[in-house]
């Protein structure tokens, strides 16, 4: 499979399964757009190291993905976009009557309106070009959820459901939509749960992670970046011209329960 002369604007990619999958798609020929919210020399350096590491072109875009104005721009600044990958995200856990409501409205903004917004902006470019691939990162809080993650799981249905819709709107156009569900991963954003969790249990680090992370995911192995980023190329190859509107979970079994 080649991905030569097609862009991939992937949010949130500064770190964890955003950039795994930034790596997987330019290992494959893309031409790659990097974003986070922040603005600093490392966030170009590592396009840069990507760059030079795939013989690709890589760009970093700085774009607050909580800001529909900044989701929309990001998609103009690129100014092609071929494939894009909607996996900023953002997690809060509590329980809903103690839920801080500006914790709320960032999950939703971050997790679910900004794939609205960039999806909105790109779709014109993909209908134009006779082809696009959308591939939103949900999770398998898409599809089950668990106690005190009531915006989360809001976010990722949602996400799910527009997975569906933009999916039906843009059928026998060449444009696909579809979501990836992973089960645990081992990124920046689990392993800042593991303090609180090692603390709310009395348990410690491997314990943490085996009985309680890992408690719903039969494997008991943790998914990986390199994992997601895989299931996202082939969601762009040709063998997945008539997937679309589905999800695709990598989860150790969790969904299978
Ligand atoms: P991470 O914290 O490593 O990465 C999140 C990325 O989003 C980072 O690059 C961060 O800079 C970026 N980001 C955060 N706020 C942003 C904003 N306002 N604007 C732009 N970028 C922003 O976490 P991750 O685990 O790699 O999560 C990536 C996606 O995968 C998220 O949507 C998450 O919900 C989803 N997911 C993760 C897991 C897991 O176990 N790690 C499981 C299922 C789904």
């Amino acid at each position: 499979m080649s991905l030569s002369g097609k862009t991939a604007i992937v949010t949130g990619s500064n770190s964890g399964i955003g950039l795994g999958i930034a790596h997987e798609l330019a290992r494959v020929g893309a031409d790659i757009v990097l974003n986070s919210f922040t603005d600093r020399d490392e966030d170009h350096a590592l396009a840069e190291s990507l760059a030079k590491e795939h013989g690709v072109k890589v760009r970093y875009i700085a774009a607050d993905m909580s800001k529909g104005d900044d989701c929309r721009a990001l998609i103009a600044k690129a100014g092609t976009c071929d494939i894009l990958v909607n996996n900023a995200g953002i997690q809060f856990v509590a329980p809903i009557d103690e839920f801080p409501v500006a914790k709320w409205d960032a999950i939703i903004a971050i997790n679910l309106t900004s794939a609205f917004h960039t999806t909105a902006a790109a779709l014109p470019g993909m209908r134009k070009a006779g082809w696009g691939r959308i591939v939103n990162i949900a999770s398998a809080h898409g599809l089950r959820a668990s106690p005190f993650k009531s915006a989360y799981i809001a976010a990722k249905h949602g996400v799910v459901g527009l997975s569906k819709t933009v999916a039906l709107e843009t059928a026998g156009q060449g444009i696909t939509c579809n979501a990836i569900c992973p089960g645990y991963v081992l990124t920046p954003l689990v392993e800042a749960q593991i303090p609180d969790q090692m603390k709310a249990h009395h348990m410690d680090r491997e314990t943490v992670i085996r009985e309680v992370m890992l408690d719903r995911q039969p494997s008991r192995q943790f998914a990986t970046v390199e994992e997601i980023g895989g299931t996202t190329a082939f969601l762009c190859s040709a063998a997945a011209n008539q997937i679309t509107g589905t999800t695709i979970s990598v989860d150790g079994g969790w969904t299978a329960m």
